[in-house]
């Protein structure tokens, strides 16, 4: 934070569940409001999943489940998944894959940019709710919608999110 405070364009990590948490986590090491929305510019929050297997993996349609899942989502986020035409998969598992069905991570990722409006809203100590539902009005999408696009993808999986992120 020091070497933030004097110009220094500082890149760290720092372990919390989502890229908001960050300001709480700094707050919780001493670091004032003041500070924090003076300094931190940008943070992003990475979790990594498993990409089904190429080898092994059968091509399906969504199930009524999955499909319920996406749209409770899309609609708490005000977000319209576009699921025409959309098919996922099925893991079964194979010598490649070691029998997991999963092969390979690919990262899922939120974007917090620290715009005048947050910073104000730090400074004034606002909770984590108040922060995320601005951030919401701007361009901060969180994990899970990531996580949605790329199984829309057929990258992954719902189940494997729900493994990462405990989305049911
Ligand atoms: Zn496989």
């Amino acid at each position: 934070m020091q070497a933030g405070q004097t110009g220094h364009y500082v890149l760290s990590t720092i372990h919390t569940i989502d890229s908001i948490e960050v300001i709480t986590r700094l707050k919780k090491m001493g670091v004032s409001n003041y500070d924090i929305s003076s300094t931190l510019a940008t943070s992003v929050s990475q979790r990594l999943v498993r990409k089904v297997c190429p080898n092994c993996s059968v091509e399906r349609d969504f199930n009524e489940k999955e499909i319920e899942i996406i749209r409770k989502i899309g609609n708490k986020y005000g977000i319209e998944f576009d699921l025409n035409g959309k098919k996922t998969y099925t893991t079964k598992g194979c010598k490649e894959c070691n029998n997991t069905g999963y092969y390979g991570r690919i990262g899922i990722f939120e974007i917090l940019m620290v715009t005048d409006e947050i910073k104000e809203l730090i400074a004034k100590d606002a909770s984590s709710l108040e922060i995320k539902a601005a951030a919401l009005k701007q361009t901060y999408r969180p994990l899970i919608i990531d996580g949605i696009e790329k199984v829309l993808k057929g990258i992954t999986t719902i189940d494997e999110l729900d493994r990462k992120l405990a989305i049911f």
